[in-house]
């Protein structure tokens, strides 16, 4: 009789309905009227979200570890303890008025491969570990991927427990608060060698339902900028100033944005160009316009299509100003991340080989990946959300396509770590 493969025999073993009530049972921590949950970082409910990850760790015999930062690992122990674990997870931390399967998805999904490989009687060659990232969301402490960020030393942890939310609490008595509700897990330091990282979250847009295909085998996440531009006019009445003698502030904000707009445009509709903040001073019916302020957003993955899209930026406004003074100032920065290559290559093999369709996409969205991307081989799956609904309490997903999501990466982590049928 033929042996089936590890990473078949992985995928085969994952459960959708056990996944499906992992899920449901997750999102009753912090459930919203509307269906929704708010659980946000270090909040009770996002401690009560951790102590239940803890207790089904337990249930299946992992290690339970967590580091100063609050990031949570659920470690399924290697026949090679002392080689960099592969790790995957997410975040159990929500929006305001978030859904069931932003983030915790990507944590359960991760529980329930190491259930899976369990199951099938798989020992992974490396240490497989599930991670809860801290304040994905920033909502209540921003910035967002706190956790990852300190995780993989692109933030500093002290700088970060100094931020307040707004009822004055700092991030730093939260997190005590948060790690003192789980007191017996032992600590990990900040930061340890991973041999790669894959993340598994709903794509929080349109694409995948659209297109009919269960699995999105991420290439990226796209870079951002923003900029604000402050037009300068000069405030005159409305009655008696010819148009020809005006200094209008807002009509060529006006222009400005139109070809801004026209400038971003690409026929491949890769570019995001928002304006999404556009203020008019003094604001009276009978008065010129003295000054507008307007903000940009514009993202894309490529890093040069950014450089040259920026450069466009000023002499757009320069040229558009008509008379008045204009000021372009960058306020944010993001670059684009591209996930290793391997990684990529190793979900797409797990989606062909489970006979899933797959997609090529760039995750419009920021993530965890994003950081861990910066110290180890990474890359992302992502699963199909009902209408690209997304940071909503309406947010859903079907079980069937959760369980495809969680075989794919079943199949994915026992390739990455490697893996012998338990004798
Ligand atoms: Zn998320």
């Amino acid at each position: 009789m033929e042996e089936t493969e590890p990473k078949i025999a992985a995928a085969g073993a994952v459960d959708e309905g056990r996944l499906w009530g992992r899920l449901m049972a997750l999102g009753q921590i912090g459930a919203t009227p509307k269906g929704g949950v708010n659980r946000q970082a270090l909040s009770k409910e996002d401690a009560e979200a951790r102590r239940r990850m803890v207790a089904w760790a337990q249930d299946l015999g992992l290690a339970a570890s967590g580091d100063d930062a609050g990031n949570l690992f659920l470690r399924l122990e290697g026949t090679d303890p002392a080689a960099a674990p592969v790790l995957t997870g997410s975040h159990l931390d929500s929006q305001p008025t978030g859904g069931k399967f932003d983030g915790a998805y990507g944590v359960l999904a991760g529980l329930e491969a190491l259930e899976a490989i369990q199951a099938a009687g798989l020992r992974p060659q490396r240490s497989i570990e599930v991670v809860a990232w801290t304040n994905e969301e920033g909502s209540r402490f921003q910035p967002g991927a706190m956790g990852s960020a300190v995780f993989a030393g692109q933030m500093n942890l002290a700088e970060q427990l100094a931020v307040t939310d707004s009822d004055g609490i700092t991030a730093g008595e939260a997190l005590r608060d948060f790690l003192a509700a789980t007191p017996d897990l032992s600590r990990r330091p900040i930061g340890f060698p991973l041999a790669a990282y894959v993340e598994a979250h709903i794509e929080q847009g349109p694409r995948l339902e659209a297109t009919g295909r269960p699995i999105g085998v991420v290439g990226g996440i796209q870079g951002l900028r923003w900029f604000a531009v402050e037009v300068l006019g000069e405030a005159a009445h409305a009655g008696t100033t010819p148009v020809s003698m005006r200094k209008d502030a807002l009509m060529a904000a006006a222009a400005m944005v139109t070809a801004l707009n026209e400038a971003m445009a690409d026929a491949a509709d890769t570019v995001r160009f928002t304006v999404g903040r556009f203020e008019v001073s003094p604001g009276s019916p009978n008065t010129v316009p003295a000054r507008v302020f307007f903000t940009i957003d514009f993202r894309h993955p490529d890093a040069a299509v950014i450089e040259r899209l920026t450069s466009r930026i000023e002499p757009i406004c320069a040229d558009h100003a008509g008379g008045c003074a204009v000021k372009v100032t960058r306020t944010s920065d993001v670059r684009p991340t591209r996930f290793d290559p391997a990684v990529i290559d190793t979900v797409r093999r797990s989606a062909d080989a489970l006979d899933l369709p797959a997609m090529e996409m760039i995750s419009g969205a920021g993530h965890d990946a994003m950081h861990l991307a910066e110290v180890c081989p990474a890359g992302m799956i992502f699963v199909p959300c009902e209408g690209g609904v997304s940071h909503n309490e309406a947010e859903n997903a079907r079980p069937r396509d959760l369980a495809d999501g969680a075989r794919v990466l079943a199949a994915t982590l026992i390739d990455l770590a490697g893996a012998d049928l338990a004798g």
